[in-house]
């Protein structure tokens, strides 16, 4: 399977735009490139039996499942909304996502 290009990055906020955690936003913990998807803080949830090891109990924890990066944007705050981003270079040669709609950076600082 080949890897989508994506322009997310771990600790970016994300919404979600379809599926089950559609309208929801949250920050990228990880990025799962060969899955093409992310983990995303405290969004589609899932319950995993854990084995009990090194004297820890075992037992149902509720962990983050990955979501494709297809079904997630990143969260633009000015427009409060979802969007496209567009990829500009700086001055200096850093390149910085901005907001297609407003031209707002997108970057987490
Ligand atoms: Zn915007």
């Amino acid at each position: 399977m080949l890897a989508m290009k994506s322009h997310l990055k771990k600790g970016d906020t994300v919404a979600v735009i379809s599926g089950k955690e559609k309208c929801k936003t949250g920050k990228v913990l990880q990025l799962l490139t060969k899955k093409n998807g992310v983990i995303v803080e405290g969004l589609n949830m899932v319950k995993r039996h854990m084995k009990a090891k090194n004297n820890e109990p075992g037992g149902i924890v509720e962990k983050e499942a990955y979501i494709h990066i297809s079904n997630v944007l990143l969260y633009c705050t000015k427009c409060s909304k979802p969007v496209r981003s567009r990829l500009a270079t700086l001055e200096n040669g850093d390149k910085q996502r901005n907001c297609v709609k407003c031209g707002s950076s997108l970057e987490n600082k």
